[in-house]
């Protein structure tokens, strides 16, 4: 083979680090506290503060390959651990806070966590579950609320302040001195737990080459396309999928950074969205859900002028919810799917050319799909026998995916039946992918409904309810059926002060629906049960409703 003589130069976390530092020192980071203000620094600040982290971190005996949990919201402190923990050559493990204590403590064993930073505010959270992670030897506290310092935990600011920043020239480093190094690519840099609704959460390892590849592609115009101009406010939780990679893809970008802490109801991020110009923000349907009925309610008030795009994912993002902002507030939903698996990203709903040239009923059957596969990530659909479906727009199959950043087991093995003996990840997403390479989620496969040996695609009748004026929300799921094996059940919430029966459900329906998908029956719930991650939680539909 030519010995090409190219430079093995690592894709690490380092290199993110040092070009923040370098390129974009004046870039802020903006922090909501508990109390509702905001903190200010800079990428320089954050810099420095990352290296007095790993400093102090490594004082303590943290060392190459340890892993240092968080147990944080969004905000500065996070992002000081994204950066600084691989950057020294240890992991950075991001514990769920909405996971019960228990589950907690297993993954945070099962990591094999021997410090954690956690929020004072979730100090209670914490010692739930504090005693059952054997390996865990300091607890670092981030006192944002000003409260006291809990028993047996050091303080975060006191930590750093006690390291002093290394002595260095202009540029890039890291210099001598520093705690800072390039590890080799393959080297891991975070680990992260899939949310596990069924059986054990399991442990997925990024590496730096995933990592920063993710960034790059991430940052890709058709995908999330972030520059140096733009305001990026992370919604997406950093405890969940590295918040879509996005404190990643802010740094390589050298773009401002809104966090929004704790502080999540609607009222509160359109508030900051407007304060600080954000620009991009990124969040599952929920919270979407909720700002757009706030911005329903009183139009006015908010100047959001300055977004460009709001990336929805996690689940379905409602056709009736891209069009409600798109022509009700002239807002972009940009709706993109990934899993804690994928590093996360996987397919974004980008229009090409040729669709956009078919109009707007086909842009917005586009954009409400998962999208495109990102470059790099491949996609197939396959039968329960596995063979390759057809990219016809109609067949359904299970959703299978490679790429440079995605999982290719799981830590400890586990779970291998998700992996094809030819180098896939089964997603347990059941797609149909169209012509144009347009993936579109019909069901997750343990919720499919099946009937009279026919998949029913519940996705497909939500979007249709939830396009009903009184609809909140809705999800469908299957109820056991003597005669056709299952049927589908559609669970309904509807928006405040309004009434609907369920003939009239049926009715807003049948125009769009053969027969046999029409839900039997309607339950009127007050809220969707859901995930850890505010995915529908239908096992528990099932159990409660789905009884014949
Ligand atoms: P997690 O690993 O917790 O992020 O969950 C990944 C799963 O979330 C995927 O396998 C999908 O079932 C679901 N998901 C993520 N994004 C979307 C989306 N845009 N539309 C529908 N489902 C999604």
């Amino acid at each position: 083979m030519l010995d090409t003589r190219m430079m093995p130069f690592s894709l690490s976390v380092t290199h993110l680090l040092e070009r923040g530092r370098a390129i974009h020192p004046g870039s802020e980071v903006v922090s909501r506290l508990p109390d509702k203000s905001l903190h200010r620094q800079t990428y320089r600040d954050t810099y420095e503060r990352s290296e007095r982290l790993a400093k102090a971190l490594t004082r303590l005996g943290i060392g190459r390959g340890d892993r240092v949990a968080t147990l944080s919201w969004n905000h500065r402190q996070h992002l000081e651990a994204y950066l600084g923990v691989p950057a020294m050559g240890a992991v950075v493990h991001t514990l769920n806070l909405r996971l019960f204590p228990a589950e907690i403590g297993y993954i945070a064993n099962h990591a094999d966590d021997k410090a954690v930073i956690v929020d004072r505010t979730l100090f209670p959270l914490f010692e739930k579950f504090r005693h059952e992670v054997k390996s865990l030897r300091h607890v670092l506290c981030v006192r944002d609320d000003g409260g006291p310092l809990p028993d047996g935990a050091l303080d975060y600011e006191v930590l750093l302040a006690e390291e002093a920043p290394t002595a260095r020239p202009d540029g890039f480093g890291p210099p001598a001195g520093s705690p800072f190094f390039h590890p080799d690519e393959q080297a891991a840099a975070m680990v992260c737990y899939t949310s596990g609704t069924t059986g054990n959460p399991k442990g997925v390892a990024y590496t730096h080459r995933s990592t920063v590849l993710h960034a790059l592609v991430a940052s890709m115009r058709d995908n999330l396309g972030v520059g140096a101009d733009d305001v990026v406010m992370p919604v997406v939780p950093m405890f969940h999928a590295a918040a879509w990679g996005l404190p990643y893809v802010a740094w390589v970008n050298g773009a401002k950074v809104v966090f929004p802490g704790p502080h999540l109801d609607p009222e509160s991020l359109l508030d900051l969205m407007q304060a600080e110009r954000v620009t991009f923000a990124a969040g599952v349907p929920t919270i979407w859900n909720g700002i757009l009925a706030k911005l329903d309610a009183e139009p006015k008030r908010w100047d959001l002028s300055a977004m460009r795009t709001m990336v929805i994912g996690g689940s379905a993002a409602p056709p009736a919810m891209i069009r409600g902002f798109a022509e009700r507030h002239g807002l972009l939903v940009t709706h993109a799917w990934g899993m804690t698996e994928t590093n996360p990203l996987g397919t974004v709903a980008s229009v090409k050319a040729n669709v956009a040239e078919r109009g707007a009923d086909a842009v917005l059957h586009a954009r409400s799909s998962q999208g495109l596969p990102v470059a790099f990530v491949e996609t197939r659909h396959v039968d329960e026998r596995g063979a390759i479906m057809p990219w016809d727009g109609k067949t359904m199959g299970e959703l299978e995916v490679r790429g440079p950043w995605v999982a290719r087991s799981y830590m400890g093995d586990e779970g291998p039946d998700r992996f094809t003996a030819d180098g896939w990840f089964k997603t347990g997403d059941v797609v149909t992918i169209d012509g144009d390479g347009y993936v579109r989620i019909t069901d997750r496969s343990k919720d499919v409904i099946k009937s009279g040996g026919e998949w029913i695609s519940s996705v497909a009748l939500e979007n249709a309810l939830m396009s009903h004026p009184s609809v909140l929300e809705a999800a469908v799921f299957a109820r056991e059926d003597s005669k056709w094996g299952e049927r589908p059940v559609a669970a309904i919430v509807l928006r405040p002060d309004q009434e609907v029966t369920e003939k009239e459900l049926e009715g807003h329906l049948a125009p769009h629906f053969v027969k046999y998908w029409l839900p039997d029956s309607y339950v009127f719930v007050p809220e969707i049960p859901r995930t850890s991650t505010g995915k529908f939680l239908k096992s528990k539909l099932r159990e409660e409703y789905g009884k014949s």
